[in-house]
């Protein structure tokens, strides 16, 4: 994963370039998703920041997940519910290790993966726009929880 300091910098820089307003809600927000590693959901980082801002709502989080989203800074993980997904870490596609269990959502090292979303552009002639690949399963802990 990217280092979370230089990643909440970019996103920081791009708010800044576009005069978007830096509240301190917004760069308590920006340096979670700069430095989370789980795609975490707007409740779950609603959650996570209620203790810091009780009065910051869920509507204020899914406001900087859309402005970054318009600005292709952010992957959002639809999986048909209420509940998507966020991965600001890296916008670029790729795939994502899906837990059945618990849902926690891994970034798997498959460094092939940009080269082969290249090359399927290239030789079908589509210009493509997005791409996703899932893999679903049961994550080592959930392993381990299963075989007692
Ligand atoms: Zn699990
Ligand atoms: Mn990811």
């Amino acid at each position: 994963m990217a280092d979370p300091d230089a990643r909440f910098e970019a996103l920081l820089a791009k708010f800044r370039e576009r005069d978007h307003r830096i509240t301190p809600q917004r760069l308590a927000l920006l340096r979670l998703l700069a430095a989370s590693e789980g795609h975490p959901s707007a409740s779950q980082i609603h959650e996570q920041l209620h203790a810091q801002f009780p009065t910051m709502s869920l509507a204020t989080v899914y406001k900087t997940l859309n402005l970054l989203k318009e600005m292709g800074e952010i992957l959002e993980l639809g999986f048909g519910d209420d509940d998507n997904r966020y991965d600001a870490n890296e916008p670029f596609p790729h795939p994502h290790l899906i837990c059945i269990r618990c849902h926690k959502i891994i970034d798997p090292e498959v460094p092939e993966y940009r080269a082969l979303a290249h090359e399927v552009a290239a030789t079908s002639g589509f210009r493509v726009v997005s791409h996703r690949l899932d893999f679903y399963g049961i994550c080592p802990d959930c392993q381990r929880l299963e075989a007692g």
